[in-house]
């Protein structure tokens, strides 16, 4: 009853007529093929998404992924929140690989050094989702996870791929970190949640800003804020799905056939529209990501 109608698919939005890509999925997450859950993102306008991988399998199956299918690019990396149980060991960890490897620094070393032998294959676009998360990590894992940033950042540079940040509750020290090490050239926050400050302050550095369903959400008006003084052209969309489904049906399973409503939404902020803030999606995408 309620709990079936929550956790059942959001109904098909009605299609872009301009196509869009979703700068960052996991389909890994998602119910049903991938196959599936292309097709029905296709037939709204969706033809394009980002894969991006949170392990060293994850990232296997990222970069797998892309080589089958055209319209699939690959991210890779080790997520913020898996480096520091590479390091630490974590018997309830999300990641049965860090589980397992619960080996210090080396097996680190050993991660990342998989993370950039796929980086440097054709269809891997991307080096992310890398960064900090103060929220999931506590103090003991911040080291290992500040160093895992700072070697995403380099194999970015090494490899010429973009670079895609994960940054939650740790906007100052994100900055600084990129700032002291320098950008890639392409550089992504994924699923943006600054406010309107710190666009000025990516807008500077030429970051490009991706926004998530959580744009539409009620409370979300610095987001929306942001979005406004974000340079278009540095504007960029994502579901995060399975996560961050768009209003209004948030708290259901998110997949990038949603990504329509978050466009409309976005369109609304700019004054743009539709066909207008589609356009600019589609084009910042390919550009940041060099498909
Ligand atoms: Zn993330
Ligand atoms: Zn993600």
């Amino acid at each position: 009853m309620s709990r079936t109608s929550n956790d059942a698919p959001p109904p098909l939005p009605e299609p872009l007529r301009v196509a869009v890509a979703d700068s960052h999925t996991h389909l890994d997450l998602q119910a049903g093929t991938v196959e599936e859950g292309l097709a029905k993102a296709a037939s709204v306008g969706v033809t394009t998404v980002v894969q991006v991988g949170c392990d060293v399998k994850g990232s296997r199956w990222a970069a797998e992924t892309a080589a089958q299918y055209d319209n699939v690019h690959a991210a890779v990396a080790l997520h913020p929140n898996e480096a520091p149980r590479i390091v630490l060991g974590d018997p309830d960890g999300w990641s049965r690989q860090g589980a397992r490897a619960g080996g210090g620094e080396a097996a680190l070393d050993e991660a990342l050094a998989e993370i950039e032998a796929l980086a440097a294959l054709d269809h891997v676009k991307a080096v992310g989702e890398t960064g900090l998360d103060y929220f999931r990590t506590g103090p003991e894992g911040m080291a290992a996870q500040e160093r895992s940033f700072r070697a995403h950042i380099e194999i970015a540079k090494r490899q010429g791929k973009a670079l895609v940040i994960h940054d939650r509750e740790a906007h100052a020290d994100v900055l600084r970190v990129l700032r002291e090490e320098g950008a890639p050239e392409r550089t992504v926050f994924h699923c943006y949640s600054g406010d309107a400050e710190m666009a000025r302050e990516c807008a500077a550095a030429g970051y490009y800003m991706s926004f998530a369903g959580t744009v539409t959400f009620k409370n979300a008006q610095p987001l929306r804020d942001a979005l406004a003084v974000a340079p278009l052209e540095l504007v960029l969309v994502e579901t995060d799905a399975p996560y961050l489904t768009p209003a209004p049906y948030r708290g259901r399973p998110n997949a990038p056939y949603l990504i329509p409503l978050t466009v409309r939404a976005m369109a609304a902020v700019r004054g743009l529209d539709e066909d207008a803030m589609a356009t600019a999606l589609a084009a910042n995408t390919a550009r940041a990501f060099a498909y």
